[in-house]
């Protein structure tokens, strides 16, 4: 039965968050919505924190996911600064920092993800980062300096995204990876050899199979101790070693939790009027046959919409091939599908030096693409992936 009215209580006001509050409306969700968050301002988007943003020097801007006057227009209450500190979901309350306590009839848990803590010594040192937020990307930025020397650790998307924005702005840079290529967790060794081959051409020093051991300074970074036992000079250190899902709310209040919070394909979670989407969820995909966390845009996006759909009693599955994208230096890298458990890959030169496209194959089919500056073949590669073509029709 379609419902409209009450209460709905957004908990994170990131990409899912702000989504969702949108898709209410459009489904038709006549009642308050409240959009809570604990970081200032306006939901903004992550992706440029790495590339654009951090490249611009100088503060830094990020763009807004919705303006200021398209919440008002959609009277969507924004609660920015406030952090939800536990629910009550006998008597359908959120729990606020400030002890206030505020009555829901439907709530959604877009609480995202957090930078994963690296277990090393004075951690406390300034000049030493993560990057997931805006106020993040703007730390970073206020210690660039041109000549400073900057170590990233981990080499996975964002850590070689830094890696390519600092090396624009001038520093030296090194990344430290603990594995034998970059992105090794998610890519093929063809794809990491390109990056690593663009890395070594635009002068960053990538280390495998090292890890920082200590990170030494007074007060401020001074020098990382790698586990190879080399002691690196630095300004500044970014750990890009990957997020784990913010799911304390959830699993306090007794809802299923896993690698994230459990909930259906209408991203409903184990009570029927929670809902979760995003970063946080861990969601079945009945294209891929399993059930996974994801943490990209496109997931965020789609997955609150279902959930929206949920909230108004409506069932709207979420089940979509999952994409991606990153950008570094000027090479644009879209990726289709997910390669888990491919058996092979086919590489495809494309029309220029730098384009490339690395096949997933499973069982003689199309399981995922890595389309480098290939922008024509990702759009064909989307449809080889979603309609599992055979690797005949490549
Ligand atoms: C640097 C960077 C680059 C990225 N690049 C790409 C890219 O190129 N392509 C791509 O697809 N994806 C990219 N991503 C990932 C993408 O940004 C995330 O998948 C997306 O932001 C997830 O949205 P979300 O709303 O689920 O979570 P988030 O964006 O993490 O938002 C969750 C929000 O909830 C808030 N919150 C959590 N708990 C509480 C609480 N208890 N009370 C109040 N507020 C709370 C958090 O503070 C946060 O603001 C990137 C991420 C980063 C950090």
């Amino acid at each position: 039965m379609k419902r409209t009215e009450g209460v709905c209580i957004i908990v994170g006001a990131g990409h899912a968050g702000a989504q969702l509050a949108f898709s209410l409306r459009r489904e038709g969700w006549v009642g308050a919505i409240l959009l809570i968050g604990e970081e200032p301002g306006l939901p903004y988007q992550r992706p440029p924190l790495s590339k654009a943003a951090l490249k611009a020097a100088g503060t830094i801007q990020v763009p807004l996911i919705y303006s200021a006057a398209a919440y008002e227009k959609a009277a969507i209450t924004r609660m920015p600064d406030v952090r939800v500190v536990a629910l009550d979901r006998p008597r359908k309350r959120a729990l606020l920092a400030n002890g206030q306590a505020l009555a829901y009839d439907k709530l959604a848990l877009c609480t995202g993800a957090r930078a994963r803590e690296l277990a090393l010594p004075c951690r406390a040192l300034a000049g030493v980062h993560d990057l997931r937020t805006a106020a993040d990307a703007r730390a970073i930025s206020a210690e660039v300096r041109p000549g400073g020397r900057a170590v990233i650790l981990g080499a996975g998307y964002i850590g070689l995204e830094t890696a390519a924005a600092l090396r624009g702005l001038g520093m030296q840079v090194t990344v430290l990876e603990q594995g034998g290529r970059v992105l090794e967790r998610v890519a093929a060794p063809e794809t990491s050899a390109h990056f690593e081959r663009l890395h070594a051409a635009n002068g960053v020093d990538i280390r495998k199979h090292v890890q920082a051991r200590e990170l030494l300074g007074t007060g401020h970074i001074a020098q990382v101790l790698c586990s190879d036992g080399t002691l690196l000079a630095a300004d500044l250190v970014v750990r890009g070693i990957g997020v784990v899902p913010n799911m304390t709310l959830a699993q306090e209040a007794g809802l299923a939790v896993g690698d994230g919070i459990l909930v259906d394909e209408f991203a409903q979670t184990s009570d029927p009027d929670i809902v979760a989407a995003g970063d946080c969820a861990f969601h079945p995909n009945a294209l891929l046959g399993f059930s996974l966390r994801l943490e990209s845009i496109p997931n965020a996006v789609e997955q609150a919409k279902s959930a929206a759909a949920s909230i108004c009693g409506e069932r709207k599955a979420y089940c979509a091939i999952p994409w991606f994208w990153s950008d570094q230096y000027d090479n644009h890298l879209q990726i289709a599908g997910l390669n888990r458990g491919h058996d092979r890959v086919v590489v495809q030169a494309g029309d220029s030096d730098e384009a490339l496209t690395v096949w997933y194959i499973k069982d003689e089919r199309v399981l995922a693409a890595d389309c480098i500056n290939s922008p024509k073949q990702f759009v064909r590669a989307k449809k080889l992936v979603a309609s599992r073509a055979p690797v005949v029709e490549l």
